[in-house]
């Protein structure tokens, strides 16, 4: 079953054995990344084999040419991707004069390779007998600081098992890289210098077009059975690449072990004329501190992360493995210190997506921040949005759209459309809901209602606008309708009326009226500076907001009693996903693109998308005629769909069906159910996860303002815990078999309801 190679541990992802065919599924899973830059698991030492080498700075990217067949009018010229930057962590090893290199090897024995997720901490060992049959025995150790977020660090050490000879360490710097998914074959980056400055090299490169520059600097520390030994390299320098050489004699037994410390700074956050020389200072400084001391600070801050967002499964071990392994990958994509940053559905784990910006930041990751981090996190990811109103506004008016109405892209780097599908790029629209969503689910779960005078306000009318322009008046139906879109369900296009859509735009004009009525009551100045900067006419827009909303089409049955997914969703053959036959699943790879848009089967939660947003508002009995009706339809091709599944089964008591969904998301990754976790993880659905162990076992939800939990324990497991900020309070919630205890474990005074039972703990 699956695909699965790696051991179950509480706290490790864990890899015993060499076979070169895990390999690129390994760089995957053991990937390790700081917010503000990530890589995959990449060998130190040279690799011939298959690999793909994978080094990330968030927000630095570069426009790739767009590559479609029928150029459409509205296309965007590029497509913005996050680049593959230098490659910091290599350190050529020579024996003898014989490269070591696990390809090339005749044997590697006691291979073992773990991902300490509680410190943050790759590290590998193995026994690898070359060629030449010398033994070494070889420790690599590393982490990328999430304290000082532009440092990395390696411990690198060779052993000699049956012979004394001469050891080279040669570690390197190499900008000279490719991104696998270039259009055109480019390469991304010019080189601009390199050098050493004060013992310690650097290499600095541009990104073509966009013209960020960025400095790698190394500083490196070698030792013999532990003591130091001066390293007095001889330089070697080629095309954006500088490698430091030493060689040593080291008799059988000994350990020579090379500490490697990197600083890598970005023009995003430096003065250009000053990068190489903060880099190389940085990296010097990082030196000084020493590989143990940069380390304990480094698992500190993580003992820290874990405290508020760790959730602990008793009773599961896999279970556990897995939602730690979900959490530490979010904690590891997003730090939230930076307003110009987001997450990538791959993270810092592969180049698919290209790192960019989707609705899935707001749909499924904004819960799990701002239920486990302080409220700059999640606060971060919205002004994110915020800052990139300017470009969703043009991104509507390239579309035909006017006076201010919003449309943010589907896929964005740096506030523009990247996506060329036109689909997608000009009818997958039910984004701009989720981005307003996300205002609404960041003010609820905080009450930091000066955000909305601050960005919020400008956000929600810019997309309302959207949405009043984007309906259009039904003579025949007597009510709005919206033609041509595509829905959640990306195996449904050009469709009319997609309830999803049509319900969450008349939410969103709903809840941006709620918003400025409170400004109106509340901070009636900063009403008057939006509406003058909006030039806001509340009298015509507003009553034009209450008639769409009053008088919006949506698509029924009442045969079924469920609304329907669209216009004439009736009319295709009403299968199920149990019709299909295993050899011809998942459809996306079988079935050609037409066949799959006339059947009824639905890549991701649509109808039930909504049914979960706006849950509060309807009843039990409603959810679950609806779920009964689409769920089995769901083909679940989408990473991002059991997820939302699981949290409503959960609601609606169908404990099987949730548990079912949850493991389908849980260990996606670290079982590779789809055999593609070697092109990266499923960052943003790992948010998913989350949500389906709080939402849906720990039944938290926000229901009028107030707090609820109605959790549901599924039977396999013996006990749940997990924590949530909450306005300022934390709290621990410790659920069994016998029921819910939630813990005050520190922050202001709080209320909420477990079972519908109230519990009022004061300031502590
Ligand atoms: C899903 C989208 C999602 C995207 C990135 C697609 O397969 O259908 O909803 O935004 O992946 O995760």
């Amino acid at each position: 079953m699956f695909n699965k190679y790696t051991e179950v541990d509480p706290w490790k992802i864990i890899e015993r054995g060499w076979n070169a065919e895990n390999h690129p599924k390994s760089e995957s899973l053991f990937s390790i990344g700081n917010g503000r830059m990530g890589q995959r698991a990449n060998f130190e030492e040279t690799y011939t084999g298959e690999s793909l080498q994978g080094s990330y700075i968030a927000g630095v990217y570069y426009p790739d040419k767009t590559r479609v067949g029928w150029w459409k009018n509205g296309y965007p010229e590029y497509f913005a991707k996050v680049l593959n930057s230098c490659d910091w962590i290599g350190i050529t090893i020579r024996v003898d004069g014989e490269v070591l290199d696990l390809n090339t090897a005749t044997s590697v024995d006691q291979f073992y390779r773990e991902l300490d997720m509680k410190r943050g901490m790759l590290l590998r060992t193995m026994q690898v007998t070359m060629a030449s049959g010398k033994q070494v025995e070889v420790r690599a150790e590393r982490f990328v600081s999430i304290v000082r977020d532009e440092i990395g660090a390696i411990s690198y050490s060779v052993t000699p098992i049956n012979f004394s000879g001469e050891i080279t360490v040669c570690p390197h710097l190499d900008f000279d890289v490719e991104n696998e998914d270039s259009n055109y074959d480019e390469k991304f980056w010019d080189a601009v210098a390199q050098g050493a400055m004060d013992g310690t090299s650097f290499v600095r490169a541009r990104t073509k077009k966009t013209g960020f520059e960025v400095s790698v600097a190394m500083r490196n520390a070698l030792y013999l059975d532990g003591t130091s030994i001066e390293w007095s390299a001889s330089n070697d320098a080629k095309h954006m690449f500088i490698s430091e050489c030493m060689s040593k004699t080291v008799a059988q037994g000994q350990e020579l072990r090379l500490e490697k410390y990197v600083a890598v700074l970005s023009s995003m956050n430096h003065e250009v004329p000053s990068l190489d020389e903060k880099a190389t200072i940085l990296a010097h400084e990082a030196a000084k501190i020493g590989y143990e001391n940069l380390r304990e600070e480094h698992e500190n801050a993580w003992g820290i992360k874990w405290e508020t967002s760790d959730i602990e499964i008793e009773g599961d071990a896999e279970a556990q493995q897995g939602i730690r392994f979900n959490i530490f990958h979010m904690n590891q994509t997003f730090t939230g210190v930076d307003d110009r940053l987001n997450i990538g559905p791959k993270g810092f784990t592969g180049e698919k997506y290209g790192g960019s910006t989707y609705w899935d930041t707001e749909a499924y990751c904004l819960p799990f921040y701002l239920a486990t981090a302080q409220p700059e996190v999640a606060k971060n990811l919205c002004l994110y949005r915020y800052k990139q109103l300017d470009k969703a506004i043009e991104n509507a008016e390239k579309l035909g759209f006017t006076g201010g109405a919003a449309l943010y892209p589907m896929v964005t780097m740096n506030g523009e459309e990247c996506h060329n599908e036109w689909e997608i790029t000009f009818e997958e629209i039910h984004r701009n809901a989720a981005i307003a969503y996300g205002v609404y689910n960041y003010i609820r779960h905080t009450e930091d209602w000066s955000y909305l005078a601050e960005a919020g306000a400008e956000v929600l009318l810019g997309i309302s606008r959207f949405w009043a322009q984007r309906v259009n008046w039904s003579q025949e139906k007597e009510a709005y309708v919206m033609l041509g879109v595509t829905g959640p369900n990306e195996y449904e296009n050009n469709i009319n009326n997609n309830w999803y859509t049509n319900r969450m735009a008349a939410w969103t004009l709903e809840y941006t009226l709620e918003a400025f009525a409170w400004l109106k009551e509340h901070a009636s100045s900063d009403l008057e500076r939006i509406a003058s900067k909006t030039k806001l006419d509340p009298a015509s827009e507003f009553s034009k907001w209450s008639d769409i909303i009053e008088k919006m089409y949506y698509p029924y049955s009442e045969k079924h009693g469920v609304y329907l997914q669209q216009d004439g969703f009736l009319d295709k053959e009403q299968l199920s996903a149990d019709d299909l036959s295993l050899d011809e699943r998942p459809i996306n790879q079988h079935w050609s693109w037409d066949r799959i848009l006339r059947s009824i089967f639905i890549k991701q939660a649509d109808v039930l998308q909504g049914y979960y947003f706006l849950s509060d508002r309807y009843s039990e009995e409603e959810i679950k005629r609806n779920f009964d009706f689409y769920e089995p339809k769901t083909v679940h091709e989408s990473s991002l769909s059991p997820c939302v599944h699981a949290i409503l089964a959960a609601q609606i008591d169908y404990p099987e069906k949730a548990y079912e969904m949850y493991l389908r998301t849980s260990r996606l990754d670290i079982d590779d159910y789809n055999r593609e976790v070697h092109e990266g993880l499923h960052i943003t659905s790992m948010a998913g996860t989350w949500m389906s162990v709080v939402q849906g076992f720990g039944g938290m939800k926000i229901i009028d303002n107030e707090l609820h939990f109605t959790p549901k324990l599924p039977k396999e497991w013996k006990g749940l815990t997990f924590s949530i900020l909450w306005r300022g309070a934390t709290l621990k919630a410790h659920l069994t078999a016998d029921g819910m205890n939630v813990t005050h474990m520190g922050g202001a005074a709080v209320t909420f309801a477990v079972n519908g039972v109230w519990h009022e703990l004061s300031a502590c």
